[in-house]
């Protein structure tokens, strides 16, 4: 049993200094191996504040894989272009969807589907997928994204899009998601680049950091310090220590 008046205030090992352009610890920074990839697409991540503290936030590193990505922290934006810094139509942007749709709901052989704002898949998929500019992903836990939904009523005019998985994500059991199949923001990134872009090695190159970075995570986790366990009511969504 820990003292719960155990400092967590111990001094950081010097393998723990923080990388400036990921904000990682070194142990797990694994910027040296990115070589951005300019993307047509673009991506704007917008991230929840209180999600910042997690060690294996995958929000910056995505953002440094692509030339056209933006990153933002915050809570609302009065338009899109406001969060992008830059004119955008949010019409053809489409918002990573925050629902449930059951794989089964999909169209035949199709791991994209864009949805109107209700929720139902619009006739003319190809079409809508070809008028796809950017994509919005949502950092955070779900009731954090749903924050962010909810405060930025200029996502509601653009479209959903919705994405089937053919795997759970690689974070496996160092977080724990309400859904399964929930996807860390690098994984869906990843996942939506390269299927609207049809370049899977997008995908190939982000999932292959991320994965680098677990594997130092794990390599390191016995040395280093547990995660900061002041902030009981933020726990949700952080990794495990046991
Ligand atoms: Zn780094």
């Amino acid at each position: 049993m820990t003292d719960p008046f155990d400092t967590d205030d111990i001094e950081p090992a010097a393998s723990d200094a923080e990388c400036p352009r990921c904000l990682k610890p070194a142990a797990l920074c694994v910027c040296d191996a990115v070589e951005p990839i300019e993307n047509r697409i673009g991506l704007l991540i917008l991230q929840h504040p209180q999600e910042q503290a997690k060690e294996l936030g995958t929000a910056r590193l995505t953002a440094l894989h692509l030339t056209d990505a933006v990153f933002k922290i915050g809570l609302s934006w009065p338009s899109l272009a406001a969060a992008l810094g830059r004119p955008a139509d949010p019409k053809r942007w489409a918002v990573l969807y925050l629902g449930s749709m059951r794989p089964q709901d999909f169209p035949p052989g199709r791991e994209l589907v864009v949805l109107d704002r209700k929720g139902v898949p619009l006739p003319e998929q190809e079409a809508a997928l070809a008028e796809i500019e950017g994509v919005v992903v949502l950092d955070g836990t779900w009731s954090q994204a749903k924050t962010l939904w909810w405060r930025n009523p200029w996502m509601l005019k653009g479209r959903r899009i919705a994405l089937k998985p053919q795997r759970p994500s690689l974070y496996g059991k160092l977080r724990r998601e309400p859904r399964r199949e929930a996807l860390s923001t690098l994984e869906s990134a990843a996942f939506l680049l390269s299927r609207l872009e049809g370049r899977p090695e997008i995908e190939t190159a982000l999932l292959a950091s991320f994965a680098r970075m677990l594997d130092r995570y794990r390599a390191t986790q016995p040395a280093r310090p547990r995660p900061d366990r002041r902030r009981p009511q933020q726990r949700r969504g952080r990794p495990r220590s046991g």
